[in-house]
Order: structure tokens, then sequence, then C-alpha cells
């Protein structure tokens, strides 16, 4: 069992797989390939590092993890203990694609055997009738809820048939290393179980609404669970009933299919824009550029909001949804850079960085992607923060008092630059 974005052991199709074989032992190991841990942000690998630590915990200290390329270590590990077949959850995007590729070709007549993915629907699977993908949200997602999805697997006794490690690959065994830095929450399996069952309690039934209040916090907080897969969105969907809460929450599970099906169907939107119409469009670049790309990120645009949200994920690795889209959007309308800046910033410090939901988040905000918000729609982030942020208690909390001295004067005239903006549109 070659585990990647899946590191849970309940409601994992592919272990109930692996160790339903004929001969039921099953090696469990992951594999650190050092070009993620080159491109990976602090964060993202400390989730990773103590993700991985629990499982160990979990499996008695069976799992075995090594570093290299997937493509030399998992042949090596299957043919040291003489595989039937090494078992996955599908990986969808482009670098996971090419990565698998690689290792079938290498693994020989030993199957690399998908069972499931990190997905409710997995990409590809949701089609218009002439079988050709969607490009806009609401169609899609009507789509994807009659397609449905299975119950959560039983897979939690299979992890009894866990090998012991020890004699297998001893070189190249490491240890899980040191979480880089803290996290602002606690990785893993167990925690992902727990908060889900406080959101259960005392955030779904109020979701509709309480999504949009970032001083609020009352969100579910799954997004780097499931990253991870500490957690499947089948076990999340299963708690979910009828309620306008828990249907409001459906649909942004499937906005999180929806971008990994986009993804999957146009590997090259992942830096580049999807609508290749705006490649032609005048970016700033030059160093005045560079000096404005430092103010959003260190939280001093001299616009409240903005300044809070780029606070709050430089401090804890996390933003409140409306917040991302609007310092997405401040960053393409207000300051005319290429979004790819800002989502590559964002993939640094999210503990959730996810390359589907985050870049197509971004070509969101930049009008350059499937279902993008109209070119003319530029967020007000004055009166974003008065329509969200009504009491200015999220501000408050990130950014302090913004009457005081030290606090900047707005970078940018945001009324000069939508038109800016809206000219530059035009242009192309
Ligand atoms: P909840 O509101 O509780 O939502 C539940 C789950 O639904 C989330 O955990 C997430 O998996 C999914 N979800 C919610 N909204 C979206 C969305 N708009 N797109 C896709 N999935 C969604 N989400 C990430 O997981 N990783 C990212 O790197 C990321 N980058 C983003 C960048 C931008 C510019 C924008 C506008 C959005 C981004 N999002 C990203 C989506 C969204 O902001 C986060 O998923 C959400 O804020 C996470 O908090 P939560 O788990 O409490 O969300």
């Amino acid at each position: 069992m070659w585990l990647r974005r899946d590191l849970r052991l309940r409601d994992l199709p592919p272990l109930s797989a692996a160790a339903s074989g004929t001969d039921s032992s099953v090696l469990v190991c992951f594999v650190l390939d050092p070009r993620l841990e080159e491109s990976s942000g602090e964060r993202r690998l400390a989730f990773l590092f103590d993700s991985l630590r629990e499982l160990d915990d979990k499996l008695d200290g069976k799992l075995l993890v090594v570093r290299g390329r997937p493509e030399v270590e998992i042949p090596r590990l299957a043919r040291a203990v003489d595989a039937e077949r090494v078992h996955i959850s599908q990986d969808f995007a482009p670098f996971g694609r090419r990565r698998d590729e690689a290792v079938t070709d290498e693994l020989g007549d030993i199957p690399l055997e998908a069972t499931g993915s990190p997905y409710l629907v997995s990409p590809g699977r949701v089609t218009k009738d002439d079988g050709e993908p969607y490009k806009v949200f609401t169609p899609y997602y009507r789509r994807w809820r009659d397609h449905g999805w299975r119950k959560p697997a039983d897979s939690a006794r299979a992890a009894a048939s866990a090998l012991d490690p020890s004699d297998i690959a001893k070189s190249r065994r490491i240890d899980i290393p040191p979480a880089p830095t803290t996290l602002s929450m606690p990785a893993g399996e167990e925690a992902a179980r727990a908060k889900w069952a406080e959101f259960v309690d005392d955030g779904l039934a109020d979701y509709a609404s309480g999504r949009n209040d970032p001083a609020g916090d009352s969100t579910s907080r799954m997004s780097a669970y499931l990253k991870y897969g500490n957690i499947h969105p089948r076990t999340l969907a299963a708690d979910l009933g009828n309620g306008e809460g828990a249907q409001a929450f459906l649909r942004e599970l499937a906005f999180r299919d929806f971008y990994a099906d986009v993804l999957y169907h146009w590997p090259h939107s992942l830096w580049h824009n999807w609508n290749r119409q705006f490649d032609d469009i005048d970016l700033d670049t030059d160093k005045k550029a560079y000096e404005r790309f430092e103010a959003w990120k260190a939280g001093r645009t001299g616009y409240p909001l903005v300044d809070a949200g780029m606070r709050q994920l430089a401090e804890t690795g996390y933003m409140h949804n409306r917040v991302r889209m609007v310092t997405a959007s401040f960053l393409v309308k207000d300051l005319h850079l290429p979004w790819w800046w800002g989502a590559e910033w964002f993939l640094d410090q999210l503990i959730d960085g996810d390359m589907a939901s985050n870049n197509h988040g971004w070509q969101w905000a930049a009008g350059t992607g499937t279902d993008a918000a109209p070119y003319f729609r530029v967020f007000n982030p004055e009166a974003q923060a008065k329509k969200f942020d009504p009491k200015g208690e999220y501000v408050r909390r990130w950014v302090g008092d913004i009457d005081a001295e030290d606090y900047p004067e707005p970078i940018v005239d945001h009324k000069a630059e939508r038109e800016e903006a809206l000219r530059r549109f035009g242009e192309i």
C-alpha cells in the first residue's frame, strides 16, 4: 500500500483491497520525494510529517518511510517483499499523473492498482451528454449529485495485516523528519475526525450564512485534512442531512471536485490562463510592481480587510474563503499583478495549499478561469469589509488599530485602479 494524499486508516478503499489479496499481508509505505520536499512550504511539510507520525503510531511502528524518487523506490520495495501488486488511491493532478506513469513503467509486470481517489466523484467521471467536460460549475454540480458516491469504506481492520518492515529495505528506511515549523492546528486522522464532529454539532446548521463571516470563523476547517487525506469527503458527506447548511456544505465539496476535474482536463491551467484570450492582457511586472507585491504579502496595502487576510495567512497558514477572494481580487484588479504570483505565495503559506483549488480559485478571481466572475465585477475591498465584517472584528483581530500611526495609507486608489483594470480588459 503506497500512501500519498491519503494519510488515514479509516475509509481507505485501497487498503481494504490490499488486505483482501490471497496473501493478505500488506507493506504500508510512504516515499518522501525530494522534489516535493523542495517545493512544499514549511507548513505543508509539517502537516505531512505529523500526519505520517500519527499513522506510524497507529500501525505500531509499521509504516515504512523512505526518501527518493518513487519510480526507483516503489519497484525496489515491491520486489523486496515479492508484492503481487501495489495499491494506491488515484492521483489526478499533473505531477501525480506523470509520477504514477513512471512508476507503472518501472514496476513492469507488477500492477499499480488504483482504488478510489481523494474526491467524492473522481475527475473525468462527470461529463456532458456528448462526453465533453463541463466548463461551468452549476450544470456540473447537478450532474455530480446525480452521479453520487459510495458509502464510507470499512478499512480500519485491514490495518491489522500491516507487515513489519524491520527487515525490509533496512538501509533505505528513514525516520520521519521533525516538523520544520509549529502549526496553528493539529494534523492527522484523529484531529480531523474530532474537528469534523465539532463542526457537525456547532457549525453545520448555520453554515449557509455562517460561511461568509470571517470573524465568526465557523467554517469546518476541513481543507488541510482533505488535502492530505486525513479524512475522505465521503466520510463527511455521510454525516450530512438535507438541511440548508448541509446542502450548502455539499456544494463546496463539489467545488473541490470541480476544480480537480478542470485541472484534469486542462493541465496547462495549473500555471497558465485557462482562457488563453487573457494571455495578452497588460500586467505590471516592473520594480514598482514588486514593491506593491511585497506590501500585499506583508499585509501593508492600507486596505484593512486585505491586510487582515494577508496577516492571518502569514501568522497561521490559513485565510477565510471570503477574504481569499478579496485579497486575490485586489492583487489582480487593483495591483495589476499576474495571478500566479499570488497563487505561488498562497501555496507557500497555506497549510491547505492545493494546486487545483488554489490555482483555480485564483483564476476565478482573475477572471481567467472556467466559470469566471465576469471581468467587470471588481471586488471593492471597503464595500466587502462593510458587508462581511460590519463590526470590524476580523480586521481588529489581525490588524489591530487601523487609526494607529504606523498603519499605512492606501498604496493605490481603488476607484482609479478599477477603471484601469477595466481599461486593460477592454484592450483585449
Ligand atoms: P469550508 O467552508 O468549511 O468548506 C468545506 C470544504 O469545501 C473545504 O475544506 C474545501 O475542501 C471545500 N471548498 C470550500 N470552498 C471551496 C472552493 N472555493 N474551492 C474548492 N474547494 C472548496 N482551498 C483549498 O483547500 N486549498 C487551497 O489552496 C485553496 N486556495 C484558494 C485560493 C483562493 C484565491 C480562493 C478564492 C479559494 C481557495 N480555496 C482553497 C478554497 C477555500 O477558500 C478553502 O477551501 C476554504 O477556505 C477552507 O476552509 P474550510 O475548510 O473551513 O472551508
